[in-house]
């Protein structure tokens, strides 16, 4: 094995023979008209309060069904429109859908906080902060139930800029959580000074914790999360014996599979509601 092999074997790459390749060229054009089109569609997972059992909010997912591969996962469009250049007009179908829809509940008595997934480059978008603004006057929404859910690395990118930002929407009344927590290389310094509400623990840790090591992680970012006053919420929660672990462990809030999955917006209305309503039957004011 020498380097001239390696090259040899570079040259006779050919991208055009390669699927994946294929499928990503396509995905990236058909992407863009989606969006467009209005094509990208939002589901929505509740999160819990642990203690209480109470339903405080909904994370809004969004989902293309693309005609020729069917369900695209998320993980594999966002990615695609970073790279084509479409990221910001997703971004922007996507808060309006969520605002609408959270206006939509309000009207229906559901009082839910709304998280939303900003990627990076959207974060880093200078029209951000007047978008978010137009939204908030034009749907009427009280900026307190809207949360903005960042991966742990996209506010490591820019850091300086990220920190600047963030200050901003926090002004706007805005909250921000740091998502996938645990999978970056925060420097926890600069965490505690980002104006971040809430911490989500990665689904990877905690799917798993009564089973691993992971259990440690999870307790480790608890404790950090509480000393920073912030709030908890772990993700991917997919069983009743986690669930209980983590009301041990004072884990505030949380979402996953046990609770329920995402839901299409009409799925998730019943959902809401009829949960409401049994509440309301247990709880005589
Ligand atoms: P995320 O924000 O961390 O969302 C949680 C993901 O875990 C979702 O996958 C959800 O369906 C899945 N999940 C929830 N509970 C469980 C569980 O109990 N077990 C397991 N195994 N999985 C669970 P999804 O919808 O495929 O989204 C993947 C990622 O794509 C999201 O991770 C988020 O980072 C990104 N994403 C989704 N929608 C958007 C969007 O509108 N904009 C941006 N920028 N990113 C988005
Ligand atoms: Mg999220
Ligand atoms: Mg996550
Ligand atoms: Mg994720």
């Amino acid at each position: 094995y020498t380097a001239k092999t390696e090259k040899t074997a570079i040259e006779r790459y050919d991208p055009a023979r390669d699927p994946n390749t294929t499928r990503r060229l396509r995905l990236s054009g058909d992407l863009r008209r989606a969006i467009a089109a209005g094509e990208i569609q939002l589901w929505y997972q509740p999160k819990a309060e642990l203690a209480t059992g109470r339903i405080i909010g909904v994370e809004a997912l969004a989902r293309w069904r693309h005609e020729r591969y069917g369900q695209v996962p998320p993980d594999e469009f966002v990615p695609l429109a970073e790279q084509s250049g479409s990221i910001s007009a997703l971004t922007w179908v996507v808060l309006e859908k969520a605002f609408a829809q959270k206006k939509d509940w309000e009207r229906q008595g559901l009082a839910l906080d709304m998280a939303v997934n900003i990627s990076a480059r959207s974060l880093l978008d200078a029209d951000l902060l007047g978008r978010l603004q137009g939204l908030l006057s034009e749907y009427e929404i009280d900026p307190g139930g809207i949360i903005l859910e960042l991966t742990e690395s996209s506010v490591m990118v820019d850091a300086e800029r990220a920190e600047e930002v963030l200050e901003q929407i926090h002004q706007l009344g805005i909250r921000i959580a740091v998502d996938d927590f645990g999978t970056g290389y925060s420097s926890l310094s600069r965490l505690s000074r980002l104006s971040v509400s809430e911490i989500k623990i990665d689904k990877s840790f905690v799917s798993n914790m009564l089973s691993s090591k992971t259990e440690a992680i999870v307790v480790a970012t608890i404790e950090l999360a509480r000393n920073l006053g912030q709030v908890v919420t772990a993700e991917g929660v997919e069983d009743r014996a986690t669930w209980d672990r983590l009301l041990d462990l004072g884990c505030e809030c949380v979402q996953g599979y046990y609770l329920s999955r995402p839901m299409p917006a009409a799925v998730a209305t019943s959902w809401l509601l009829d949960m409401t309503r049994r509440r309301a039957l247990r709880q005589p004011a």
